[in-house]
């Protein structure tokens, strides 16, 4: 069984991390959203609301479990027997980072290999961050969000 982790800060849940997931989960036996805690962030939702909220969203497809992680990722890949990392692209500004990110889990664990996959091109301009921006000005976000998010947004604002 060939597990994967997916990672991130999912602050909150958007449809572009949606779609990575469900394209993960087709091609991975299981995927484990991983929910990392980076203060560094200031995150807007704290760590149970943000497992909540992808637990719901989540919660058709089999396959897929949330999980929230502290420490480093490949640690916590290799404690779960998984032998992947999944990441999204959305423009070459994801790709500096990611390298970086990914040039450094290889030296320390050169068992966990990172995918990438292209994000959807309905969602090439969809973050988390600019979903929290236009929610705070009350902005229609149901086209960049799952309703459960929408409504924890609007009970944040
Ligand atoms: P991090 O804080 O680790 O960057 P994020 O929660 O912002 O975590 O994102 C988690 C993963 O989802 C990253 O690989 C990111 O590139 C990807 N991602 C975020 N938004 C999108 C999107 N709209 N399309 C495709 N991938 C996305």
């Amino acid at each position: 069984m060939t597990v994967a982790i997916c990672p991130g800060s999912f602050d909150p849940i958007t449809y572009g991390h949606l779609d990575i997931i469900q394209r993960g989960a087709k091609v991975f036996d299981h995927v484990i959203v991983a929910v990392f805690n980076n203060q560094s962030k200031s995150p807007l939702f704290d760590v149970n609301e943000r497992v909540r909220l992808l637990e719901e969203v989540t919660q058709d497809l089999d396959n897929v479990t949330v999980d929230a992680c502290n420490g480093l990722l490949v640690d916590y890949a290799k404690e779960k027997n998984a032998k992947a990392i999944i990441r999204g692209l959305r423009a070459v500004s994801d790709f500096e980072y990611e390298m970086q990110i990914t040039s450094m889990n290889r030296k320390l664990n050169e068992e966990i290999e990172t995918f990438f996959m292209m994000t959807n091109n309905q969602y090439s301009f969809l973050s988390s961050s600019i979903v929290k921006e236009v929610a705070k000005y009350r902005a229609n976000i149901s086209d960049l969000v799952p309703p459960p998010v929408e409504k924890a947004l609007k009970e944040k604002f």
